[in-house]
């Protein structure tokens, strides 16, 4: 059987595994060194070093990271933040533009406005619903478009496809933070993006114990992108890479389990009379139900909910919940649960915060893989009163 033509359950299990097998090892084993003897070869990129990201560990991960993307190449770092400010620092120089959707995951906001403004680039800000502000705040110093594949905390979906084919039509790099999906519920390459990012912390690691990051798309933006890095330092660790390698092996089926998982349990709270609105893609009462429904293979493990008891009635579920820990971070085999804005949207202040929807009383999920009935009356049970 090609690999290459593989089902990305298959895939996820077999690509970037050393043939032949090293020693026999049915698992690729942790290379736990920073130099390799010199081999030839006249740079300095060719030196094989950790900071350099080419050792085994990091070519067995971004192989599978290729593959469950469908990408030419992939490069693995130290956190989901430096893939993407590695990215977008190979990209843009002082002077050029970026063209960003307003509701952006709260660590690459804070670098738009703040690290790549004091470098001298600008962000223009366009809703993800809006494809068409691509054209009219396009000028010529823009060189991209950055997108998430789902906003958090309220799960809105982008209109993705509109998006890629107007930053194609127009010559700009697209670039997609797709962690909340993971490329079991979206192959964004496909869409015609041309940088998949995502924070591996997050569904492709799936055991919550270790921060990486990735970048994948053609072989050569990805080739620019592990200079700069070489260079900025964000490289990861071969020990994490391991991890990391490991984790993505079970992906699918963590993943399909929480798609599973957090369906039934956004179904079971919008019937909970405690209960005023859930955020889930998968419900048809979501305004993104029919786009979510053209783009993903599942709607995903991320919900959020309001409760008609708003911040009180907040502070009270989370206190009585049993089964899920309260915390940030998400895509785990463990349900979380959080406020957002006491938590991730702290730092923008009350009335952006209103302005888009977050309420104080709002409740985020990371839906693990616990058997959802024990998640369901846990959850029915904290929404009690008493
Ligand atoms: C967590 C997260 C990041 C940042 O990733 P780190 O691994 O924490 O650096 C970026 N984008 C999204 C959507 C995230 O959820």
């Amino acid at each position: 059987m090609s690999r290459k033509s593989a089902r990305i359950e298959t895939q996820a299990v077999h690509a970037g595994e050393p043939q032949p097998r090293i020693g026999g090892a049915v698992v690729m084993p942790v290379f736990q060194s920073s130099t390799f003897e010199y081999g030839g070869g006249g740079g300095y990129h060719d030196l094989r070093y950790i900071r350099l990201n080419n050792t085994p560990n990091h070519f067995a991960v971004q192989e599978k990271l290729a593959a469950l993307e469908g990408g030419e190449a992939a490069l693995v770092t130290g956190s989901g933040m430096a893939a993407i400010s590695t990215t977008l620092l190979t990209l843009l120089k002082p002077g050029d533009r970026l063209l960003a959707q307003r509701c952006l995951y709260g660590g690459t906001y804070d670098l738009l406005v703040g690290e790549l403004a004091e470098l001298g680039i600008a962000t223009d800000f366009f809703d993800g619903d809006d494809a068409g502000a691509i054209e009219r705040l396009k000028t010529p110093a823009t060189r991209a478009v950055y997108v998430e594949a789902l906003s958090n905390p309220l799960l809105e979906v982008p209109d993705l496809t509109g998006i890629a084919r107007s930053a194609k039509a127009h010559g700009l790099v697209s670039i997609i933070d797709s962690t909340f999906a993971s490329p079991i519920n979206l192959r964004a390459l496909g869409l015609g993006y041309d940088l998949v990012i995502h924070s591996c912390t997050k569904y492709l690691n799936g055991h919550s114990d270790l921060v990486a990051g990735a970048v994948v798309g053609g072989r050569e933006r990805v080739d620019a992108i592990t200079k700069r890095l070489n260079h900025l330092g964000g490289c990861l660790n071969p020990e994490a890479c391991a991890l990391l390698h490991r984790g993505m092996k079970t992906l699918a089926l963590r993943v399909r389990a929480q798609n599973q998982g957090a369906s039934v349990l956004a179904e079971a709270l919008a019937k909970h009379p405690a209960v005023k609105r859930v955020h889930y893609p998968g419900l048809t009462t979501h305004p993104g139900h029919a786009r979510a429904r053209e783009l993903f293979q599942g709607f995903g493990g991320m919900l959020s909910f309001e409760l008609e008891g708003g911040l009180p009635a907040a502070e009270a579920f989370l206190g009585k919940v049993t089964i899920p820990l309260v915390a940030p971070s998400l895509g785990g085999v463990e349900t979380l649960v959080i406020r957002p804005a006491a938590s991730s949207h702290a730092g923008m202040g009350a009335e952006e915060r209103a302005r888009l929807g977050i309420t104080d009383g709002l409740v985020r999920v990371s839906v693990g893989i616990e058997a959802p009935d024990d998640l369901i009356a846990d959850f029915e049970h904290a929404l009690s009163p008493g």
